[in-house]
């Protein structure tokens, strides 16, 4: 029999007589399906132990962490202090992010009782950046009024009129992992990218991805299409606001793929009814944490500015997809058995977010 390839990184120096128990939340089938199967594929399986929860990290369900050595959680789960402070007085010592944004735990606090964060910086940055085209895409050429249409039996083309994207400006903001395949893509359709962001890549990385920094106020100005790759924090909250929207150019395309925070939702739809925003693709939303990733096909969505959002014909709304690749998750899991290996062996995950 063929012997499976095992992960040699992982587990060689764990203490045999102890099983390392993990608490997930906000589990999903598909995130249970790449962690089962990683688990898998380590040389000691039995010294892990997972559980696997659907709740969401909360008041109400923050008791559940007690008797485990730490938990797991995704970008909605509610890392505030209070909850921090719950979490160690249950004694966990261990919060492992599986995901790359980390603004929804307050770190500061974390550090103050001692609890270790691990996170995943990077999965697969090309994932968000292809949903970010796929969203402008779909914006531009109308595929979504398309697919209704032709499955109604209407073959008529009338208002799906799109633009070429060969020789448009496209602004990209934050020039990280994920933007820089993000203007990759751009380059690819032939547009000008033009981009900002407070640490500049070397020139020589910046030509060969072809193209150059300006100005924010100048990228409002030039773009016809904006994809936001930052950070959420204190500076970059509502850096899209009734202000900035305003210096864009009229019937711009905004496409959003990193965190909702960094819109003033209510300025958008503003922006969005005089036609000053042309177009908006958002896989993230500022107020998503109660209903992204939950069926509410049978209940009543009582946000207002949601149900706005999801009546406009040139919003495009997906609910923190991104990520989801088969690939994304398989990396998202290794990397949080490394994090988790690393806090067994040294006390520190192997990759903690910075303050
Ligand atoms: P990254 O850290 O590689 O890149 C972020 C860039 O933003 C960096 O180059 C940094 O210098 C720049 N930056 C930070 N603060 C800035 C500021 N105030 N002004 C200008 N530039 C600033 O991050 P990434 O992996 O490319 O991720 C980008 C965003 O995508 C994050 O918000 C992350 O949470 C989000 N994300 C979303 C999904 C999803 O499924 N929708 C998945 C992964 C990541």
């Amino acid at each position: 029999m063929k012997r499976r390839n095992h992960d040699s990184t992982l587990l060689d120096n764990i203490d045999k007589s102890s099983t390392f128990r993990i608490l997930m939340y906000s589990t999903k089938d598909y995130d249970k399906l790449s962690f089962d199967a990683k688990l898998k594929d380590l040389k000691q399986p039995e010294k892990y132990e997972i559980t696997y929860i659907h709740q969401r990290l909360s008041k109400d369900s923050v008791k559940q962490a007690s008797g485990y050595a730490g938990i797991c959680i995704f970008v909605n789960d509610d890392g505030s202090r209070e909850i921090l402070e719950k979490l160690k007085y249950i004694g966990i010592k261990l919060i492992l992010l599986r995901c790359s944004g980390y603004n929804n735990v307050d770190l500061k606090s974390a550090e103050e009782f001692g609890i270790e964060i691990g996170y995943v910086p990077s999965y697969s940055p090309n994932a968000v950046a292809e949903h970010a085209a796929a969203l402008v895409m779909t914006l531009n050429r109308h595929i979504h009024h398309a697919y209704n249409r032709v499955r109604n039996g209407n073959f008529r083309l009338d208002g799906l009129v799109g633009f070429d994207m060969n020789g448009k400006t496209v602004g990209v903001l934050g020039t990280g992992r994920i933007g820089q395949f993000t203007i990759r893509i751009f380059r690819g359709f032939g547009c000008r990218v033009v981009a900002y962001d407070i640490y500049k890549i070397k020139d020589d990385d910046r030509n060969a991805l072809g193209f150059e920094y300006i100005e924010l106020d100048d990228i409002y100005a030039q773009a016809d299409i904006i994809s936001i790759h930052l950070p959420l924090d204190e500076k970059t909250k509502h850096l899209i606001n009734a202000q900035s929207i305003q210096k864009m150019k009229k019937g711009v395309i905004l496409v959003n793929t990193a965190r909702g925070g960094l819109i003033d939702t209510k300025a958008l739809i503003n922006a969005l009814k005089s036609g000053q925003i042309g177009g908006v693709g958002l896989d993230v939303y500022e107020n998503e944490q109660k209903y992204f990733f939950n069926d509410f096909s049978s209940n009543i969505v009582d946000d207002d500015i949601l149900i706005q959002l999801m009546s406009y014909p040139n919003v495009i709304l997906t609910a923190h997809q991104a990520f989801l690749t088969y690939e994304a998750l398989c990396s998202i899991a290794k990397v949080t058995f490394e994090n988790m290996h690393a806090f067994i062996t040294n006390g520190k995950p192997l990759n903690t977010p910075q303050m």
